[in-house]
């Protein structure tokens, strides 16, 4: 690496420090990026800055949106008193990929493992807690939709 300027070895060490990516692979990602026109590899820099900037966890549910409220927990369509606790964002996708569930989700962004220190508290599961009493408080106070806030 050593024979590499120092912006290209800057380039190769931050693709090496993305899941899955081995020394090898962040080297061809590095030289991919200084083959691309300035323009594509500027939009390729502004798109994950946007995405920092923007992406957010719903107020919601935690799933990833550029809004207060992600799309699934905003349309009036969906069974909102129906959650799906999945694990990560990704696990939201493969059950909207199946067009089989009309109902809403909790993101935790985690899973519990006590071998590996991680806790309630790491997770959004507090989050999850509220939710589930609102949507109780609500559903037995007026049998209707919760609002889920
Ligand atoms: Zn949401």
């Amino acid at each position: 690496m050593e024979y590499f300027p120092a912006a290209l070895e800057k380039l190769v060490e931050q693709f090496a420090r993305l899941p899955g990516i081995g020394g090898k692979s962040a080297q061809r990602l590095a030289f991919h990026v200084l083959s691309l026109p300035e323009e594509e590899a500027l939009k390729f820099a502004a798109a994950i800055v946007d995405a920092k900037k923007n992406i957010h966890c719903c107020s919601i549910c935690q799933n990833l949106t550029d809004q207060e409220t992600c799309t699934i927990c905003a349309s009036p369509k969906r069974d909102q008193s129906t959650i799906c606790v999945v694990a990560q964002p990704r696990d939201v996708l493969s059950f909207e990929r199946s067009r089989e569930y009309n109902g809403v989700y909790h993101v935790l962004h985690g899973v519990l493992s006590p071998l590996n220190h991680i806790g309630p508290d790491d997770i959004r599961l507090q989050e999850q807690v509220k939710r589930v009493a609102a949507v109780q408080r609500y559903n037995g106070d007026y049998g209707g939709r919760a609002d889920l806030k």
